[in-house]
């Protein structure tokens, strides 16, 4: 297969991207650089079947011969980063689905659409199910990202229904790894650069909102066994494990064996309270479920921050309130 990775420099689109070389497919890498990063992919440079394009899928993408497969994983995706680039988020979720969709529909290509646990905003059903219609508030400041989000679920089902063009749709959970940025902003990347820096840890409101996290590895198994699969309909991908971000906190410290404080600051508008993800639709058709348990999953992160800080890499990283 010859595949499109849309943010293939980004934290998920690098791993996804290594994936799909592994399996031996041929990878064209499309990136404009707004939140990711070369050196990401910098490991890919010599490797005959991965090309790269530094491009922004908003404006037309012009590619020629044959593509198979799309994965649509451009965006802003931390709160810090969309808070920042608003317009940016709501044109790459809107244009540039839209022009993701268009290079499909012309090749005749099979497209992935990487949406989000967002859709479901701040949620009054937990865990979430796919058929849950969430709780966004259109005119907060997140929702340059989840109604971006939304729109371009609506506008793949109709590409797919008017246009018959293959689509699948992923709602990811919050997800963490190593090449996460160390100023990234996101909770898991924060605590532990907080950790290795002896900074306070910056707990936003009390701390008791939920979060459920996955290791990037689980996600991209269940991602490449959806992009296999026949499902049209959107499915979420995580891990149900739910923790209080305080509780998370406490987890990195151990881990870290930093004696860095905790610091309380305000919590952001529309902060989700609670998320967990009801997988029973992946696991039944997928047969996946995730296997990375957290403190694992946190120890090869936490290895790849200190080989960070090791190179002099690490900096305070960014709050988004206080
Ligand atoms: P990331 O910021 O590391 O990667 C996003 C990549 O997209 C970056 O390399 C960025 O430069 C690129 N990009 C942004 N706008 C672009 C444009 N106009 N043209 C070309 N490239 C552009 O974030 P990530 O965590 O890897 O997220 C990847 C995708 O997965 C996003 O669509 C995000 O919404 C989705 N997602 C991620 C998570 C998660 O927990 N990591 C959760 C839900 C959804
Ligand atoms: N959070 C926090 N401190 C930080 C960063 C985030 O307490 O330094 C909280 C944030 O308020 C949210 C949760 O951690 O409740 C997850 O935030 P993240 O930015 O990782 O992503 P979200 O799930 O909100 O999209």
């Amino acid at each position: 297969m010859r595949a499109i990775v849309m943010g293939a420099a980004g934290f998920l689109g690098s791993h996804l991207t290594d994936r799909l070389i592994s399996l031996g497919h041929t990878v064209l890498g499309i990136d404009n650089l707004i939140t990711g990063s070369l050196g990401n992919i910098a490991h890919l440079d010599a490797e005959p079947r991965f090309d790269f394009l530094e491009h922004d899928i908003t404006k037309y993408i012009d590619i020629s011969g044959k593509v198979d497969g799309i994965f649509h994983f451009a965006s802003p995706a931390s709160p810090v980063d969309y808070l920042e680039l608003p317009i940016q988020t709501l044109k790459v979720g809107a244009l540039g689905t839209h022009n993701a969709l268009g290079l499909a529909k012309a090749k005749g290509a099979r497209l992935l659409l990487a949406s989000t646990s967002e859709v479901y905003g701040d949620p009054l059903v937990h865990p979430q199910p796919e058929s849950y219609w969430g709780n966004v508030n259109p005119i907060g400041p997140r929702g340059v990202y989840d109604e971006a989000k939304r729109f371009g679920e609506a506008i793949t089902m109709a590409y797919h229904r008017y246009h018959g063009v293959d689509t699948r749709i992923v709602r990811i959970f919050n997800t963490y790894g190593p090449r996460m940025r160390p100023n990234d902003g996101r909770v898991v990347s924060n605590f532990i650069v907080q950790a290795l820096l002896g900074e306070p840890l910056t707990v936003y409101g009390d701390g008791s909102q939920s979060r459920s996290f996955c290791y990037v590895s689980d996600l991209i198994e269940g991602i490449w066994s959806l992009f296999e699969s026949d499902m049209h309909d959107p499915v979420n991908l995580g891990n149900p494990g739910e923790y209080t971000i305080r509780q998370l906190a406490d987890i990195v410290l151990a881990a870290t064996g930093s004696s860095s404080r905790i610091r309380a600051l305000p919590l952001p508008t529309d902060d989700p309270k609670v998320r967990r993800p009801d997988i029973s639709l992946a696991s039944s058709i997928l047969g996946w479920t995730p296997e990375i348990p957290l403190e694992v999953g946190l120890e090869r992160t936490i290895a790849y921050f200190r080989e960070l800080e090791a190179r002099g890499r690490l900096e305070r990283p960014p709050v988004l309130t206080g």
